[in-house]
């Protein structure tokens, strides 16, 4: 059994939440008053506590500044409809947190300390969770904390949480593309993980996709630049011949909790779904014969956002208009359903406080 030590808090003198109520948060400008943190050291994580949102002090010579080792989850809480509320799918973000932590050399988190951090702060901060359709996103993170300037392995981390409400996110249905010069992840590299390189890297082929009038960029595969991959910070989806495609998860692609529930929701719902690889070449071939009728992007921040068109070597394919029945809103709103306690949680993703 694992020890779980007490967690220290300290609760901040005056909430922040009347003076922003106004305010509409949109996503990302809102932070919420307290943030849960943890030190790595002598092999273990050790003073946990929770104290108010507030700024760290860094040597410049922290290493993760330098070499890259910090990850990060993306996760919300709900306020159900009977008042309880729920982290969604913690097991499986704690899952996550791990592989992006193993693969970048850094120590991995007991369930129980993840488990008791995002439960204590989310309890003491429950005034933020806004009521459906909004949530408290969750922002756990791990960085290399040690400082020295010599390229190693750090043996110092620090582990944060901090949390801010969202709106629902209405979608306008966006516009990306197909990109065929630069690439996200390559076989056997950090693809899979979550960790900050990967964003830093996908900023200036996303910068340059926006100069020429695009949302996003849908990722090919690094070997032939055919297989698309993902877009962004989502997942994949396209409804071919009536059929829910995505393709199928490996070490170049995340193992997103939006994309596992989706699929899930939708065996639940009888469509038919399939996990394989999709061609550019197919792509081209069911827009000139009209056998595609929906994509759409799957992450925790927007949950689903609509593909309006789709650029493929110097030409726009337009997506048919979406409505309230389109496989991507069915499948949102079964998920919404479970989420805000509406519907049967059947598979447990629901974490009550
Ligand atoms: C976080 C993320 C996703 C979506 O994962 P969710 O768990 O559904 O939020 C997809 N792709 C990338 C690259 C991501 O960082």
């Amino acid at each position: 059994m694992e020890l779980t030590e007490e967690i220290k808090i300290t609760k901040i003198q005056k909430s922040h939440r009347e003076e922003i109520s106004n305010q509409t948060p949109g996503f990302g400008n809102v932070i919420a008053d307290h943030m849960f943190r943890s030190l790595f050291k002598h092999q273990h994580w050790n003073h946990q506590e929770i104290l108010p949102f507030s700024n760290l002090s860094l040597s410049p010579a922290t290493l993760a500044l330098h070499y890259g080792q910090s990850i990060f989850e993306g996760m919300k809480a709900f306020r159900l409809e009977d008042g309880r509320i729920q982290i969604f799918r913690l097991e499986k973000h704690h899952e996550r947190i791990n592989k992006s932590l193993y693969r970048m050399c850094m120590p991995e988190i007991p369930f129980s300390l993840f488990a008791n951090a995002l439960s204590s702060l989310v309890s003491l901060d429950k005034a933020w969770i806004p009521p459906a359709p909004g949530a408290l996103y969750l922002r756990p993170f791990v960085f290399a904390s040690e400082e020295k300037f010599g390229v190693k392995v750090a043996e110092e981390y620090c582990f944060i949480i901090f949390s801010g409400p969202v709106d629902a996110y209405y979608p306008k249905p966006i516009k990306v593309k197909v990109e065929r010069e630069f690439i996200r992840a390559a076989r056997g590299g950090t693809g899979y993980a979550k960790c900050s390189g990967n964003y830093g890297g996908a900023f200036l082929p996303t910068h340059l996709a926006r100069q020429q009038g695009f949302d996003q960029i849908l990722w090919t595969d690094a070997r032939e630049n055919e297989y698309i991959e993902e877009s962004g910070t989502m997942n994949a989806f396209f409804v071919l011949d009536g059929k829910i495609v995505t393709p199928p998860l490996s070490d170049t692609i995340l193992d997103g909790v939006t994309r596992d529930c989706l699929i899930t929701l939708a065996r639940e719902l009888q469509l038919p779904v399939v996990e394989r690889p999709v061609g550019v070449t197919e792509l081209l071939e069911a827009f000139r014969d009209k056998r595609i009728s929906e994509a759409f992007g799957a992450g925790t921040a927007a949950v689903i956002a609509p593909i309006a068109s789709v650029y493929i070597d110097g030409n726009d394919y337009f997506l048919p208009t979406y409505s309230e029945k389109s496989i991507m809103f069915r499948l949102k709103n079964k998920l919404d359903a479970i989420r805000y306690g509406k519907e049967n949680d059947f598979m447990n993703w629901n974490y009550i406080l």
